[in-house]
């Protein structure tokens, strides 16, 4: 399809005005394609030869040739615990749906909920965001997407001057936790209704005309979410800002911020900068999911019985731990489940914890494991706990039927060769705000395909060199 052929449906705003801002984008000056994303043009059906069209560069920068009403959606959410009534797309704006994907302009303009803000995303933020949506996409995790990245000429002010620039992403929903607290905290629980009713359409079309439908809606998210969050902790992710704002009723990873994905391996790790209590660190992910729903919870208080919803939200914490349990079985290439696995496997954690052990080089090093433990104990600086952890398993593979071929074949493609350090983004954006983009171009490869070999990109493949391990970064985008 030829951008020009485009159809984009604006099904959210047959709900009230309240729920959104009818807002054009405002394009940035000079705007110029940084990357775009076949992969993301094929779900909605558009011909990679539009993506190197001045058009597509206006496109994204919100100049469009085709009919279109654009809005800024509204929403509440606790930040940091403490609620926010009135937040929403404060530089986001839709564009409309089409394929079943909302297409969304970050980046590009004032809305009625900028508050303080100026409507616009730097450029390093934007690179962070394009890349991780479609790194997470390749690691098998739900997340939104991206079509493109364009830079500008804009200057955009944060700790100093930098440049702008929008990334158009895309989401089966833009609805988040903080939708509904919105309308519960306002008090407004016509319009609640109104937008569980819209959420049910959108995202899970199978429970309307459903007398039980917001229960069940309930229910599906609390599985999600815990899901989500189990693929996050198996990988060594950690979102840094968990905000019910930033919780999608889809259980989609959205919002990417100083997010990171752990170097060596530590379970307090703490990616985002603002965030001294450690509210948002790797390990209190899990908790913090559970909070957030129990937020969802009273936002749906008037719509469901909530009593019925604490028993369904109590039973988050056997689905996060059941799910966490197999990714890492997956993750030992344990086919079977032994009573005595959660043992070896706090073993393992407790072996990287305390010898701050490159959590992903370590796990790609344990897939090709054979009986030859040169390689894996050359990771570590005391060899003695690895080699004692390798007795025992070399016991517990024993007992698998698998042989080790099979085996080494399932754990390559369960423990990903790449994922996006900080320090390789770093790498790219400093490129990119010199005008070379190959860094964004190359880190796209890795992000598409992670479990793939990429032997020009092996030194990203090693352990993370010391000078760049464990950064934090700040909210400032
Ligand atoms: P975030 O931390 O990116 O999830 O953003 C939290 C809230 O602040 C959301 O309502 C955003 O739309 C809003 N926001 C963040 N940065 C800006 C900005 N530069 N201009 C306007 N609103 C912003
Ligand atoms: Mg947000």
């Amino acid at each position: 399809m030829k951008l020009a052929n485009l159809k984009l449906k604006s099904d959210y705003l047959s709900l009230d005005d309240i729920f959104y801002h009818e807002v054009k984008p405002e394009p940035l000056n000079n705007p110029h394609l940084i990357s775009a994303n076949k992969d993301a043009a094929d779900l909605i059906g558009l011909d990679e030869d539009e993506l190197h069209t001045d058009t597509f560069v206006n496109f994204v920068n919100g100049k469009l040739e085709i009919p279109y009403k654009p809005y800024a959606m509204c929403y509440a959410g606790h930040q940091f615990g403490f609620f926010v009534p009135r937040l929403g797309d404060g530089r986001a704006i839709n564009l409309g749906e089409t394929n079943g994907w909302h297409l969304q302009l970050k980046g590009a303009g004032l809305t009625r909920y900028s508050r303080d803000g100026d409507g616009r995303a730097v450029l390093r933020s934007s690179i962070r965001e394009y890349l991780m949506s479609e790194a997470m996409h390749g690691l098998h995790i739900p997340t939104t997407r991206a079509l493109a990245i364009i830079g500008s000429t804009h200057r955009v002010y944060r700790e100093d001057w930098e440049s702008g620039a929008i990334v158009l992403r895309m989401s089966p929903t833009w609805i988040r936790f903080g939708s509904f607290e919105y309308f519960y905290h306002a008090k407004k629980h016509a319009e609640l209704e109104q937008l569980a009713d819209y959420s049910i359409k959108e995202s899970f079309p199978h429970l309307v005309g459903d007398k039980d439908a917001y229960i069940k809606m309930f229910t599906e998210v609390v599985e999600s979410t815990a899901i989500m969050i189990a693929k996050w902790m198996g990988v060594g992710f950690n979102h840094g800002v968990m905000n019910t704002d930033n919780m999608s009723i889809a259980g989609l990873t959205i919002d990417y911020g100083p997010y990171a994905f752990l170097d060596e391996y530590d379970f307090d790790y703490i990616c985002n900068h603002t965030d001294q209590g450690g509210r948002y660190s790797f390990g209190n992910q899990p908790q913090v999911g559970k909070w957030n729903l129990s937020m969802l919870m009273n936002a749906l208080s008037p719509l469901v019985n909530i009593d019925k919803m604490q028993e369904v939200l109590d039973t988050y914490g056997d689905i996060f731990n059941k799910a966490h349990l197999q990714i890492l079985l997956d993750k030992l290439g344990l086919e079977t489940h032994h009573e005595k696995d959660t043992e070896l496997l706090s073993a393992l954690f407790d072996f990287m914890q305390n010898q701050r052990i490159d959590y992903t080089y370590f796990f790609r090093t344990l897939s090709h494991y054979n009986g030859d433990r040169t390689k894996l104990l050359s990771i570590c600086m005391m060899k003695k706990p690895l080699d004692e952890w390798l007795y025992i398993y070399d016991t517990r593979l024993k007992l698998e039927d698998r042989n080790t071929d099979d085996r080494v074949k399932a754990m390559l493609k369960t423990n990903p060769k790449y994922v996006l350090k900080n320090y390789m983004l770093q790498e790219a954006i400093d490129k990119a705000n010199e005008g070379d983009f190959s860094g964004v171009e190359d880190l796209m490869i890795l992000a598409r395909l992670p479990f793939e070999e990429h032997e020009k990109f092996d030194h990203y493949a090693k352990e993370t060199p010391l000078k760049h391990k464990n950064l934090k970064l700040s909210c400032s985008s």
